[in-house]
């Protein structure tokens, strides 16, 4: 495995340092570093901190493909339901800014894809003393949506029909035009125009 590690190391052309950063990635901490320091009390914190990060990479690095993990709605366990909704607000705005920041960018204008996706859903049982938690096997625990949006998906349509998360993978893949021979499930179909 080591052995094996070590080789596909060897094949990365973007590595050039013992960190394994690219000079487009230490240009683009050093430029956050000299905006917000190293202290972590300048910069946006939370969620607000990925949508910013998401916002500088799509205009200084231009990735191909760009996932954001949003996760405060997470906070939600210790106990307090703001928490759940108010998190979801930001994220709602977090996307916005994701929109606008693409419609505005050359080269993402209309060439690009959203998914978004959450990785859980939330119980819906409104007896429990702490609330929207997923941990009990309920159904609504279980079902979630997906938002699926851009150039080559089929517009305005609602795929009411139980499919599995895994199937984003595939769609992505297909959608980018890689190949997803290792992912667990067939592509979501309905997606497409
Ligand atoms: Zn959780």
């Amino acid at each position: 495995m080591a052995k094996k590690l070590k080789k596909l190391e060897a094949f990365d052309y973007r590595r050039i340092d013992a960190r394994g950063q690219t000079r487009a990635i230490e240009g683009f901490w050093s430029r956050w570093r000299a905006q917000y320091g190293d202290s972590g009390l300048k910069n946006p914190r939370g969620d607000r901190l990925l949508t910013e990060l998401a916002v500088r990479a799509i205009r200084e690095l231009a990735p191909k493909l760009l996932m954001v993990n949003y996760q405060d709605p997470d906070y939600v366990h210790w106990g307090n339901a703001s928490h759940y909704t108010r998190s979801i607000a930001i994220i709602d705005q977090g996307i916005a800014r994701l929109v606008e920041t693409v419609a505005a960018t050359p080269g993402y204008r209309g060439n690009t894809v959203f998914v978004v996706v959450p990785d859980c859903g939330r119980d819906a049982n409104p007896l429990l003393r702490v609330p929207y938690q997923h941990h009990f096997n309920t159904r609504s625990a279980h079902e979630i949506w997906a938002l699926i949006a851009g150039p080559g998906i089929a517009k305005g349509a609602v795929v009411d029909k139980t499919t599995d998360q895994t199937q984003i993978a595939a769609t992505v893949g297909r959608i980018m035009g890689f190949p997803t021979a290792h992912a667990e499930s067939r592509l979501l179909q309905d997606a497409f125009a």
